[in-house]
C-alpha cells in the first residue's frame, strides 16, 4: 500500500545473486514514495508492476501500459546489487507515466518529457538525489533536447533527443514560467497535480490542449498552452546559457556551483522543495 493507492508486484521466480525480495520492494517503495511526494498522493489508485529476471545487468528495460489501470514491466539483473537499485531511476520514471492521460503518437514527447524532468526533481524532493546531481544532469543533458537541423517542432520531430530531453526542456521551461508569473508560488508541479486530479492518467486518452488547459487552471496562467503554440511545430530553441544564469546556475571544475544572489535563484531552489 502506497499513499493514494495499491501497487500489486510480481517478483521474480528465482532467486538472485545478491538481491533479497525485501530489497526489491524497498526499492519499488522508495520509487513510489518519490513520485507520492511529488503528486501529493500515488498517482494512480492501483497499479501492477511484474519484475523479471534476466542476464543482462542492473535495471533495465522498464515499460508502462494503459492496462488494469496502470501495468509496468520492468527486468532486474540476475547479478543486481542493492547499490544498483539504491541508484536506479527508471522505476521512478515509469511511475510517473500512469500520472497523464494517453496521447496520440505524435505528442509523445510530453509523454517522455514529464517523465524524464519529473523523476529528477521529485527524487531531489524527497532527498533520494542530491539537488546539485539534477542541475548537473539538466545542464548536460538538456541540450539534448534543443532543436537540430531542419526541425519542425516537437510534435512532428520524433528524434531520441526530442522525445525525451525535447520534452524535458519544455517541462524546465514551462516551470520557470509558471513560477515567474505567480510570484513563485505555483509551479509545473501544481500543474500536473492539477491534471492527475482532474483524472487524467494513462488509462484515458485525452488531446493535448484539453490536459494542458487543466493544468494551467491549476495554476491561474496560460503557460503550458502558450509554451505548447511555440513549440509544437517549430524550432523554438531555448536560450539555456541565459536560463542557467538567471537560475543561478553555473559548472566549475566539473561540479554545479550555484549563485544565491541571480535573479531568480529563488526560482531555482523552489523548484526541488518538497511541496
Ligand atoms: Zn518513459
Amino acid at each position: 500500500m502506497v499513499p493514494g493507492g495499491r501497487i500489486d508486484v510480481t517478483l521474480p521466480q528465482e532467486q538472485l545473486t545478491t538481491v533479497t525480495p525485501n530489497d526489491l520492494l524497498d526499492w519499488v517503495r522508495t520509487a513510489a514514495n518519490s513520485v507520492s511526494t511529488y503528486y501529493g498522493h500515488f498517482p494512480v489508485s492501483h497499479l501492477t508492476l511484474r519484475i523479471s529476471a534476466d542476464n543482462r545487468s542492473g535495471v533495465h528495460h522498464g515499460v508502462t501500459y494503459p492496462k488494469g489501470g496502470g501495468l509496468i514491466m520492468i527486468a532486474v539483473g540476475r547479478d543486481t546489487s542493492v547499490s544498483d537499485l539504491k541508484d536506479d531511476w527508471t522505476l521512478t520514471h515509469e511511475m510517473i507515466h500512469p500520472a497523464f492521460p494517453n496521447m496520440e503518437d505524435s505528442h509523445h514527447w510530453i509523454e517522455e518529457g514529464i517523465a524524464t524532468y519529473v523523476e529528477s526533481v521529485a527524487r531531489a524532493q524527497v532527498g533520494q538525489l542530491p539537488v546539485a546531481t539534477v542541475w548537473k544532469q539538466f545542464i548536460i543533458d538538456m541540450p539534448k533536447g534543443e532543436p537540430g537541423p531542419g526541425d519542425q517542432g516537437l510534435d512532428n520531430t520524433h528524434t531520441w533527443g526530442r522525445t525525451y530531453w525535447g520534452g524535458a526542456l519544455f517541462c524546465l521551461v514551462a516551470d520557470v514560467r509558471i513560477r515567474e508569473r505567480t510570484q513563485n508560488r505555483k509551479g509545473l508541479q501544481d500543474a500536473l497535480r492539477g491534471i492527475v486530479n482532474g483524472g487524467g492518467r494513462i488509462t484515458e486518452d485525452w488531446e493535448i490542449e484539453k490536459a494542458l488547459a487543466m493544468g494551467d487552471k491549476a495554476t491561474g496562467t496560460t503557460v503550458l498552452i502558450d509554451l505548447y503554440k511555440e513549440m509544437r511545430d517549430q524550432p523554438a530553441p531555448v536560450d539555456l546559457d541565459s536560463l542557467w544564469k538567471k537560475l543561478g546556475l553555473g559548472i566549475k571544475d566539473g561540479q554545479v556551483a550555484f549563485d544565491d544572489n541571480a535573479p531568480e535563484a529563488a526560482i531555482r531552489k523552489a523548484i526541488t522543495t518538497r511541496k
